[in-house]
């Protein structure tokens, strides 16, 4: 378990090495902390009153679950709000050459690495969930945060967006297939009963009938 305010402040001052800390680990605290938080904001709407005693940190492993990591949404608008500054500053320091309080450079290319294929899908989830909160506060916090936490690392929207597509429209859903790997040069079979899950053939539905795989 790691506090990742505590992490950006440490590899900003050179307290952390960098090798120390996975960048997967950070982009999954966001993507995971971001999914939770609006969870609770849901279920909060839908049980007036029923508001929990979250934890206000963003202190998680890769394997925590939502039950365990109970994001309070106040909790962490406000940790969001500032870790990703942190992380963004950090970034944006690094990029221009400054060396005071800049995030170390081979850091910064495996935060991007690992963003790839997270922070579309996490931006577009969000968007997805402005009916329903776009007058929430925490909604805007969180919002703008992500769609500048990519701008800031050089990922271009239209581009991310192209990917996503291309690997959800082109992978097939079957773990071991080929295609699972790389997408299919060829438009895929898509399942009749969920609509969602593709296959190259009906052979690789018929293997996924058993584990059934999301990307
Ligand atoms: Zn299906
Ligand atoms: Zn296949």
């Amino acid at each position: 378990m790691q506090c990742y305010s505590l992490v950006c402040e440490g590899l900003l001052y050179g307290e952390i090495a960098p090798e120390k800390i996975d960048a997967r680990d950070v982009i999954f605290m966001f993507t995971h902390g971001i999914r939770c938080c609006f969870d609770n904001l849901s279920s909060a709407a839908s049980e007036p009153g029923g508001e929990e005693d979250g934890v206000h940190h963003l202190c998680l492993s890769r394997t925590a679950h939502c039950a365990d990591l109970q994001v309070d949404c106040k909790g962490f608008e406000d940790m969001f709000g500032r870790v990703s500054e942190d992380f963004c500053q950090g970034i944006r320091k690094s990029l221009s050459g400054e060396e005071k309080g800049s995030l170390p450079a081979i850091f910064v290319d495996e935060l991007r690495v690992a963003s790839r294929g997270v922070w579309y899908p996490t931006l577009r989830y969000i968007r997805e969930l402005r009916p329903q909160f776009g007058t929430n506060a925490t909604y805007g916090v969180v919002s703008s945060r992500w769609s500048r936490f990519g701008d800031v690392l050089g990922l271009n929207e239209a581009a991310e967006r192209d990917r996503y597509e291309l690997m959800r429209t082109r992978v097939c859903w079957w773990e071991d297939c080929t295609f699972n790997k790389t997408p299919s040069p060829k438009p895929l079979l898509t399942c009749k009963g969920c609509k969602e899950a593709r296959y190259c053939s009906a052979a690789c539905q018929r293997r996924s009938v058993r584990v059934p795989f999301r990307y």
